[in-house]
């Protein structure tokens, strides 16, 4: 039986996507209840209307996690509406260009910088001054296996994610005298749908000696990577997380657990 997260709040960024979705449903189905912020207000809204057969309070917030006085803003405004934040899963993120580094266009480096490492920062960094002072709290960053091995083409991103755990194992140390436990989770290939066909198709483009310029063979060969031969599906990360936030893991910190399929 999972364990109840009644009386608890979670704050879910990049809560209109797919993982933060997931997770926020997740979340939810245990008793929490949910403030979810994402850039894009109209996917939020959609994904708040899948979540109301829950019987938890559910509050949406749109906000850009590069801008740090909206999300200082936001965080207040969370607080102020549900009174505390013991959960954050910290998960907006982007992508980027899938270029060879010599060619990786500059302006996609800094944006999947700003998203993916300032915006993860600026979040973490108000919602834990919240935490440090109830002295309690759980976080987890999405990281990715990108930012264990570094993947071809994808400078920005690999590096991003690299960060990402390197902030994760920061925090975790920062935070630990507050009782805030930190960890991060690193998805691999999940599909199918949008983000495993844009990565198939853009490996193809990018022309390298690592991938065939066909996307149905590049498909094949991501696949033939992974000891369990198959992608993952969205639905195997949220149980995950849970984990990680529930005491079950309670002498867990600063660690990256990979949801890769070997
Ligand atoms: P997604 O594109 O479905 O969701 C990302 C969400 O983040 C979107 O709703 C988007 O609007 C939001 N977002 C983007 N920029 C934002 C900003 N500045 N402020 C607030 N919100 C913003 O992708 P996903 O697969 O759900 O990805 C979630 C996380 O998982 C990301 O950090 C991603 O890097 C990571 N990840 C995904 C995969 C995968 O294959 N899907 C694998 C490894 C890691």
């Amino acid at each position: 039986v999972p364990l109840s997260f009644s009386g608890k709040v979670a704050v879910v960024t990049g809560a209109a996507g797919n993982i933060g979705l997931a997770v926020a449903t997740r979340l939810a189905s245990q008793g929490a209840d949910l403030a979810l912020l994402d850039v894009d207000a109209a996917k939020l809204e959609q994904a708040r209307a899948t979540l109301l057969e829950h019987d938890v309070r559910i509050n949406i917030y749109t906000c850009d996690v590069t801008d740090d006085e909206q999300v200082r803003q936001t965080v207040e405004t969370v607080v102020a509406e549900l009174g505390q934040i013991d959960f954050l899963f910290n998960n907006a993120g982007y992508q980027g260009a899938f270029a060879p580094i010599q060619e990786y266009p500059a302006a996609d480096f800094a944006r999947v910088m700003q998203i993916n490492v300032c915006g993860a920062f600026h979040v973490l960094r108000h919602v834990s001054r919240h935490m440090v002072a109830r002295k309690s709290g759980g976080i987890i960053n999405t990281a990715s296996m990108a930012g264990v091995q570094g993947p071809p083409n994808m400078a920005a991103y690999g590096a991003s994610k690299f960060a990402i755990i390197g902030l994760t194992e920061v925090a975790a140390k920062d935070l630990a005298p507050y009782n805030i436990r930190v960890n991060a989770i690193s998805p691999a290939f999940m599909g199918p749908g949008f983000m495993w066909d844009r990565q198939v198709e853009l490996q193809a483009k990018a022309g390298s000696q690592y991938f065939s310029t066909d996307p149905k063979e590049v498909a094949q060969q991501m696949i033939g990577s992974i000891p369990m031969r198959r992608y993952g599906n969205i639905n195997e990360i949220p149980g995950v997380v849970a984990f990680l936030f529930s005491d079950d893991s309670s002498y867990m910190t600063g660690v990256n657990l990979p949801i890769s399929g070997g």
